[in-house]
């Protein structure tokens, strides 16, 4: 099969999704360019905590993340890099009775929808694998297989590998409208205009934006999740853990540093691509850490940040075909994005190609929103 279009197809950013899609099309012989308002990977994409993990996940959400699974299991010889991914294990450990009960809730939930990725691990077995966790700790949920990666690395890389397959970036650039034009559409941007038969959104915290364009109201909330990195300690982990009921995820990297995040949130002002940290949110996180670890209680942080990300309602992801001919959508990944990346892109890819998607997109589609312009307020 060939191009789906002539005209290049346009992306609107170069984050993961972006990139991962301008990497599958590229691949496969269609024209691209991708536009940013700043650079690759300069949100989302480049700053998240890395967290590459099927555990946890929204039922809907498992296919998806399964397949990216297996693009994330070949991902060095998929872009030509090294370490790419970190296969290991992902651990929500259980510290009281509470969230040993919800962990049980949970494993009994994903058996009856057929999902069995998902293993309950007792306190002996656990400690086994992690002799530092706390001895007060009651088991855990594990996925053997998850793991994580350097997400500015990753994306990057699907950047570099769809550009030598031909693919244009275009930053920084913004987008500032679409409109049709007959059979077509006009991307106006602030460095001129571009003429396209197919506009993919993927434009993150800003896609509801970029959706208003083309007379798609799609609501959106943009966030800030913050994250802290430590100074380096010997390896003492081989795994990432978070903890069942609670938003902790603990990884540590080669060179001994940890990165901590647990769900809190700072400040995002989309408006001026800034974000603003709230020390209140750390300090909760990173005690959390240190009931997880006891030994880590005196460790240093180094660095504090925080990354804009979209929001829907449901906190699953936007990924279908726009009202109107041409426009395909694939953003607000409600800051668990990163590790679908890879799926996300041969998915859009496919719809570009107006292909049968490997997995079942309904769950995502943009039309479960069904909200006029006069519901929503500007976001
Ligand atoms: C702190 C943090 C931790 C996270 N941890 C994890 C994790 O451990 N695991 C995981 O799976 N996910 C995680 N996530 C979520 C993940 O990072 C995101 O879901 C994912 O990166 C979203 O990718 P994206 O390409 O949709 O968006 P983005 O990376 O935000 O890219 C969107 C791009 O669109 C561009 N753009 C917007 N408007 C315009 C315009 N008008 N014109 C041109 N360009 C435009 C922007 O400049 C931006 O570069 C985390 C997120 C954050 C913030």
């Amino acid at each position: 099969m060939g191009p789906a279009a002539t005209r290049p197809v346009v992306i609107i950013g170069a984050g993961i999704q972006g990139c991962a899609t301008a990497f599958f099309l590229s691949q496969r012989g269609q024209p691209v360019i991708v536009v940013d308002k700043d650079h690759v990977g300069r949100h989302a994409s480049g700053v998240n905590a890395g967290g590459v993990r099927r555990l946890g996940r929204d039922i809907a959400e498992i296919p998806l993340s399964v397949a990216a699974m297996d693009w994330w299991n070949q991902i060095d010889q998929l872009l030509d890099i090294d370490k790419g991914f970190h296969r290991q294990f992902y651990v929500k450990v259980a510290l009281d009775d509470a969230g040993a009960d919800l962990a049980s809730r949970r494993i009994q939930q994903l058996h009856k929808a057929g999902f069995q990725h998902e293993t309950w691990v007792d306190r002996d077995q656990l400690l086994c694998r992690i002799p530092h966790l706390t001895k007060s700790v009651l088991g855990g949920v594990l996925v053997q297989g998850d793991g994580w990666a350097l997400p500015w690395k990753i994306t990057r890389a699907f950047h570099d590998k769809a550009v030598a397959l031909g693919a244009e970036f275009r930053t920084p650039v913004t987008v500032t409208s679409i409109d049709r034009s007959g059979e077509h559409w006009q991307v106006t941007t602030d460095a001129g205009m571009i003429e396209t038969d197919i506009v993919v959104n993927c434009a993150g915290a800003w896609g509801g934006r970029i959706a208003r364009m083309t007379g798609d109201v799609l609501p959106i909330e943009a966030h800030a999740p913050m994250l802290v990195i430590t100074d380096r300690q010997p390896i003492f982990l081989q795994s990432v853990v978070g903890v069942m009921g609670g938003t902790l995820s603990f990884k540590q990297l080669d060179n001994g540093s940890m990165v901590i995040g647990g769900g809190k949130r700072g400040v995002a002002d989309v408006a001026r691509n800034l974000t603003q940290i709230i020390p209140a949110g750390l300090s909760s996180f990173v005690m959390t850490a240190g009931r997880v670890f006891p030994h880590l209680r005196d460790v240093a942080i180094l660095r504090a940040w925080a990354g804009i990300e979209g929001y829907t309602k449901d906190d699953l992801p936007i990924i279908g075909n726009g009202g109107e001919a041409g426009i395909i959508h694939g953003f607000g990944f409600s800051a668990h994005g990163f590790q679908l990346g890879p799926a996300v892109g041969e998915a859009l890819a496919d719809l570009v190609m107006a292909r049968q998607t490997r997995v079942n997109l309904a769950a995502f589609s943009p039309h479960r929103f069904a909200e006029s312009p006069d519901q929503t307020s500007r976001r």
